[in-house]
């Protein structure tokens, strides 16, 4: 049993070395993923309820690594985070996605809202504003149709910061929207004070619909607050037919997910935009 146990160590060390390697294999990757064109976004179509109309996408960024293939952004953003990589990739998102939201408008689509979403380190930069004021300005696209979508937990970290910086940007016509919605620990009476527009409902509450109740009750009560807040709400990972009538029929007013089109690169989109005839 004595043997064993050290081989067990063994092959734990082994395996920690080997993850320890791949994340800085990851990690240096990721230091040239830009300049090499590896990043590319796609886009997930966002549709309004009521009508099942496409409203606006959702900018997601994919790495196409030169021997890992696809690696997910849950992996890399993560590196890109503590390595301080995020700032400069996630400008790079921002100006793509503006810029291609642009295209979209001057090809004469419909006004789309393009979401985008911001890490916590890209938020907390100090010239963050500054940042999208000139992305804006570079790219021509309306501000009133960019949102941005930040996550619960990052919004609720140093609350005086962040209505800061969200009254900043409101003043710009940007619109804000909470995501993972539920996953965090809001307090009710800060998101009164935030000059927030949408919550999103994370897929792990919309992903157990229906059968669940808990999940049932959770997601009634994000639909109510948002409600009561005047916010608008969106549900994420919509894949079934039967979530899209359940979420129809509790009032959450616009939907998102594989039911309705997975993410895709522009050129997918803009002809699934053609076919529709916008
Ligand atoms: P997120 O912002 O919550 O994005 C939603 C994720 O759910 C996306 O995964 C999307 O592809 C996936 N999804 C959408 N609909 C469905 C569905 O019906 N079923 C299922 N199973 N999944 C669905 P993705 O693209 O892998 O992105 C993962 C996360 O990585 C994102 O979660 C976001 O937190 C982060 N991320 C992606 N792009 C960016 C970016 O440009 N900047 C930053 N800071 N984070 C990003
Ligand atoms: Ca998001
Ligand atoms: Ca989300
Ligand atoms: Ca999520």
């Amino acid at each position: 049993a004595k043997g064993q146990g050290r081989n067990n160590y063994q092959f734990f060390q082994a395996a920690m070395t080997a993850k320890a390697q791949e994340r800085l294999h990851l990690e240096n990757d990721l230091r040239h993923a830009l300049d090499r064109g590896e990043m590319q976004l796609h886009y997930q179509p966002q549709v309004e309820a009521a009508t099942r109309k496409v409203v606006g996408v959702e900018a997601l960024l994919r790495w196409h690594h030169p021997r890992l293939g696809m690696v997910s952004p849950a992996q890399f953003i993560p590196v890109a985070e503590e390595t301080g990589q995020i700032i400069r990739l996630g400008e790079w998102v921002l100006f793509t996605a503006c810029t291609q939201a642009k295209l979209w408008r001057d090809a004469g689509l419909p006004p789309l809202r393009m979401a985008v979403n911001v890490s916590g380190k890209q938020f907390r930069q100090q010239d963050f504003v500054a940042t999208v004021d000139r992305v804006l300005a570079e790219t021509g696209f309306d501000p009133g149709c960019l949102e941005l979508e930040v996550t619960e937990s990052v919004i609720m970290e140093d609350v005086q910061e962040t209505i800061q910086t969200l009254n900043n940007l409101k003043a710009r016509g940007i619109r804000l929207s909470i995501d993972d919605f539920g996953t965090g620990y809001s307090s009710l009476s800060y998101l009164r004070q935030f000059p927030i527009d949408r919550l999103k409902i994370d897929r792990s509450f919309v992903s157990h619909l229906p059968g669940s109740e808990d999940d049932e009750a959770i997601v009634n009560a994000i639909i109510g607050l948002a409600a009561t807040l005047h916010l608008e709400v969106i549900a994420e990972g919509v894949e079934t037919d039967e979530q899209v009538r359940l979420l129809t029929s509790w009032g959450c007013q616009k939907l998102q997910g594989y039911f309705f089109g997975k993410p895709l690169p522009a050129e997918a989109l803009s002809e699934m935009f053609e076919m529709a005839g916008a």
